[in-house]
């Protein structure tokens, strides 16, 4: 988003002195607030103007982190509790009760399937949190899981490259340093026959070890590590940079108290697992066929996918310093989400015609509509957009099938007629929303900005409306991929 970077201190309305101004003119100068502002439409775009000499109106940005954190962090039990997010939760847990089920009742070697893939099905969710939300989506929507290896096995490994930064220092200190001998219950659980059939975890002696202060400080100095390294993962570095210390302790300096405050958050939830856990043992208890298993596996999942938003949270607010996306992403309007009040007319106002047959359009308009639908037909763009430039009002505009609008586009954005391009392919958005033209248009509109007019910026918007307008189709894919990350 481009917006004036120099006024990014907060300055009252030039009307309204009282009142603070979310956007410039880009003409006048003038700082101007919600009432001062005019919303504008044509076709699919909108326009703000200055309501003071019409100009174009750029919003003032500033960085996001001038919201506090800990603002940010209060609001986050709200998340998982939308109607979308239930269902993803409902449909996560499920799935990972099936796949614990598999994993508890079968035999040894093909246990490793099931706790393959359940892991990878929870860590997907748990970084796919983190990153929806650094992109600032608000509410909990469905991971991708298409491709095995790079939506499972990979946030799997990264998951637990993290977290054995917990338990892993703690248990090399037991075995290695405080020489906790284990040699009797791992040989006890070698020597029955039946861990070679449905597997099984050693009997240990907790009684031992369990009073050790030294192991508490390793697990809480883990504990305290840990956030800074799935930060890392998230950020789509590489496994051997999580185990950088180097990188750890930068990453945390520079996110200084925030890194504490979410330490803090993070905390909290820790409780909130721990009281999950026991809620879930309660639920497990009373053994209803199915259900148990399904809402204990819920509840255990809510603290920690809140504990991927809240990392998200830092994340989206300060991941610039991280090197997360580009600076120019971190930067929001100074006044959020507000909108202008003011609704002008639109710019193409469409002549008021009495009720006519459409028989009654004018001959030569007639002459050319049929003309352009025949070399449509016949594939001949060398006839078709000269004919579709000859059309300039709405009204003759809306007589043309979204899928003709879509050919010139696709014909004008070859032969570098980008100005026509850009008009036929909003149309064919425009004309036909819901058609099936609607989205492959808007995504080749998308392109048309970003590889050839070099408007990066107009494009990324396209390519977001596309994601949520037309959510689970190859389009919403393909613009997915092209968005950056943080936008
Ligand atoms: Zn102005
Ligand atoms: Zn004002």
């Amino acid at each position: 988003m481009r917006g004036s970077l120099e006024k990014a201190i907060p300055a009252p309305c030039q009307r309204h002195p009282t009142v603070m101004a979310g956007w410039s003119c880009d003409n006048c100068q003038a700082t101007l607030c919600p009432d001062c502002v005019a919303v504008r439409r044509s076709l699919a775009t909108e326009y703000l103007s200055c309501g003071l000499c019409q100009g174009r109106v750029l919003p003032i940005l500033v960085h996001r982190s001038r919201s506090p954190l800990a603002e940010r962090l209060w609001g986050i039990w709200r998340y998982p509790f939308t109607l979308s997010g239930l269902a993803v939760l409902l449909g996560l847990s499920f799935l990972l009760m099936v796949l614990r089920w598999a994993a508890e009742s079968t035999f040894l070697l093909l246990k490793f399937l099931p706790t393959v893939i359940g892991l990878g099905v929870f860590w997907g969710a748990f970084f796919h949190i983190i990153r929806s939300t650094a992109r600032g989506e608000r509410e909990l929507d469905t991971p991708d899981y298409s491709e095995f290896f790079s939506d499972c096995v990979r946030p799997a490994l990264r998951g637990l490259v993290g977290t054995s930064l917990l338990w892993g220092p703690g248990l090399l200190y037991l075995l290695f340093i405080k020489r906790w001998d284990v040699s009797k219950p791992m040989n006890e659980l070698l020597s029955s026959p039946a861990f070679y059939i449905t597997g099984g975890l050693p009997e240990l002696d907790w009684s031992q070890v369990v009073g050790d202060p030294i192991l508490w400080l390793i697990v809480l100095a883990g504990a305290a590590w840990l956030p800074g390294v799935l930060l890392i993962a998230a950020a789509e570095q590489s496994v051997l940079t999580m185990l950088n210390p180097l990188a750890v302790v930068a990453t945390v300096r520079r996110l200084g108290r925030d890194y504490t405050r979410t330490l803090a958050a993070l905390a909290g939830l820790t409780v909130a697992l721990l009281l999950g856990r026991l809620v879930a043992a309660g639920i497990h208890w009373l053994d209803l066929p199915l259900l148990s298993r399904w809402a204990a596996e819920l509840v255990t999942c809510i603290a920690p996918f809140l504990m991927a938003r809240v990392l998200g949270l830092l994340l989206y607010s300060r991941g610039d310093e991280l090197g997360y996306g580009s600076p120019s992403e971190y930067l929001e309007p100074i006044l959020g989400d507000t909108r202008p009040r003011v609704e002008a007319p639109p710019l193409r106002v469409e002549p008021v015609v009495p009720a006519e047959p459409p028989t009654a359009a004018p001959p030569a308009l007639t002459d050319t509509l049929s003309a352009l639908v025949q070399a449509v037909e016949a594939q001949d763009a060398g006839k078709a957009l000269p004919l579709y430039a000859e059309l300039r009002e709405p009204r003759s505009l809306k007589q043309v099938e979204s899928a003709h609008h879509l050919f010139v586009g696709q014909a004008a954005a070859a032969q570098g007629q980008y100005a026509l391009a850009v008009k036929a392919l909003e149309t064919a958005a425009d004309v036909e929303p819901d058609g099936p033209s609607a989205s492959r248009a808007l995504v080749l509109l998308a392109r048309v900005y970003a590889e050839r007019m070099k408007d990066p910026e107009r494009a990324q918007s396209i390519y977001r409306y596309v994601v949520h307008r037309y959510p689970n189709t190859d389009a919403s894919r393909f613009a997915l991929a092209h968005l950056s990350p943080t936008s």
